[in-house]
């Protein structure tokens, strides 16, 4: 029998539970940890609200929860509430699926100014992770800017320029609803300190924009590239210049091109290159190519962004030496994540996540994922990665398997002995069963955002004794 330990129950943790099962077959006990009293990670915390069909992959990872031979211990914090080593002694492999849930800094003067905040707290605002639900972002300035040209930028500036009612069917919390309602954000620009050709946006989710009900994309025609060059990038990439293009094209309005109006937001990119065009809209999303951020400006609070135009040498970002100043009440950073640190664990500072070879740590602990690779690639590329550890972890037990470690009745009999609250994974079904039952009108969901809550509901006997 093998024991093997996953800590980090999000795509990465699921996924490699699930090739744990089907490797190993009946041979296996998986216990996948996680500090949080609800499964899924990223997908409950990360994934945006409005996007509820990528959400929908939670129900794959349902599957393997609920096989025999794998178990959810949550609200375990691993490093605190017991170590590595702990765990090495119990299991035969323990795996680190902690994904990368800490934003990486700007570095730059201003930049820890009220109203500034990095993508992983705002993100964790409106999709009511506990750890940011109090950050109160204020939206009374009509200027908001988003540092970065990624995906996460793409999903902060659509959540920004939504209208209430475009949330409907979405699962985002009542507090960041209510506060978004009563924005009065009326540009929103986005910068990209290199070119439109160095977006890494892909063309579904830029797609979106095209489609906001009350927001229209702007892009400067003289920030693009000839069209000819768009003939030496990949066919994902020349889709999204297609939308980049068409941004960039005004007059007219975009309801004329915004297929049936009853979109999902699961765009395929068949838009691509259609003329977005839109003089009535209430917000303008800009993209300012070419712009890196320099500071952040202010004194009590974020009053603007200075920032320095650049061009490319070789691909990086020079600064031209021509600033400029953008008025701002709000600043978000879209810039990546890293990977937070585990006591005895080697860290890869540059790289911002565990120090491994091929996923391997040292004997008996392996990463994987973001916690391995940095925070890059869609969710499905976590699926090949989690398949991929388990043959290391195969390899390096050999044939016998288990080396006789205790696992899972090691780890409760020192739970009892330390009181750990753990969660199990049919108590987080009580938890979702509320969830789903307070939900408003027309959502999945209303997400508890206090730990203490989600507790309760997971061990309603001992909160009532
Ligand atoms: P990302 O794709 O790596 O984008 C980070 C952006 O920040 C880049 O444009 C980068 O510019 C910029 N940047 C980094 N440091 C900067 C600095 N100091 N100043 C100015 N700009 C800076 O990361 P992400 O957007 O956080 O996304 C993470 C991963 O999640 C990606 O793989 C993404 O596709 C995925 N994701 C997917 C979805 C979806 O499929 N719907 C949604 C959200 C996220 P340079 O290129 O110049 O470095």
């Amino acid at each position: 029998m093998r024991h093997i330990a996953i800590v980090g129950s999000g795509p990465a943790g699921y996924y490699t539970a699930e090739a744990a099962l089907k490797q190993w077959k009946d041979d296996v006990r998986v216990d996948i940890f996680d500090s949080s009293p609800v499964p899924f990670g990223l997908i409950r915390t990360g994934v945006a609200p409005d996007h509820q069909s990528i959400k929908s992959v939670a129900r794959r990872y349902e599957t393997t929860a609920l096989s025999d031979n794998v178990h959810f211990v949550g609200n375990v914090m691993v490093g605190r509430d017991i170590s590595i080593d702990e765990l090495r002694d119990l299991y035969d492999a323990v795996v680190l699926a902690t994904g990368a849930p800490n934003d990486r800094k700007l570095g730059l003067p201003g930049e820890d100014l009220p109203n500034v905040f990095g993508s992983a707290a705002f993100v964790g605002w409106y999709n009511g992770h506990p750890q940011f639900a109090e950050i109160h972002p204020d939206f009374s300035h009509d200027t908001a800017v988003i540092v970065g040209n990624g995906n996460v930028a793409l999903d902060v500036a659509r959540i920004l320029a939504k209208s209430g009612e475009e949330f409907e069917g979405s699962d985002i919390v009542a507090h960041a609803l209510s506060a978004l309602e009563g924005a009065h954000i009326r540009r929103i620009v986005i910068l990209g300190r290199r070119g439109p050709h160095q977006v890494t946006m892909t063309p579904k989710e830029l797609g979106e924009l095209a489609r906001l009900a009350r927001a229209c994309p702007r892009v400067d025609p003289a920030d693009l590239p000839p069209l000819a060059q768009d003939a030496a990038l990949d066919a994902g990439m020349r889709k999204t210049m297609g939308h980049l293009r068409s941004f960039a094209m005004a007059g007219g309005s975009a309801n004329d091109n915004a297929d049936d109006g009853a979109d999902d937001g699961a765009d395929d990119g068949a838009d691509e290159g259609a003329t977005i065009v839109c003089p009535d809209r209430d917000i303008v999303l800009e993209f300012d190519f070419f712009a890196a951020p320099r500071a952040i400006l202010g004194t009590d609070r974020v009053e603007g962004v200075e920032v320095e135009r650049t061009h490319l040498v070789d691909g990086k970002a020079v600064g031209t030496g021509e600033t400029y100043h953008i008025p701002a009440g709000i600043v978000i950073a879209c810039i990546g994540y890293q990977t937070s640190r585990i006591p005895d664990v080697p860290y890869d500072e540059q790289g911002g996540r565990f120090a491994n070879v091929e996923g391997r740590i040292k004997p008996g602990l392996y990463c994987v994922g973001w916690a391995r690779r940095g925070p890059t690639g869609t969710i499905g590329t976590n699926r090949p990665d989690g398949f991929a550890i388990v043959e290391r972890i195969d390899a390096d037990l050999g044939p016998t398997g288990g080396t006789g470690k205790p696992g899972r009745p090691g780890f409760e009999a020192l739970a009892e002995t330390r009181g750990i609250d753990f969660v199990k994974f049919t108590e987080w079904q009580k938890i979702d069963e509320a969830e789903v039952a307070n939900a408003r009108h027309g959502a999945p969901r209303e997400k508890f955002v206090e730990v203490d809550r989600m507790i309760a509901k997971a061990h309603p006997s001992v909160q009532d004794s």
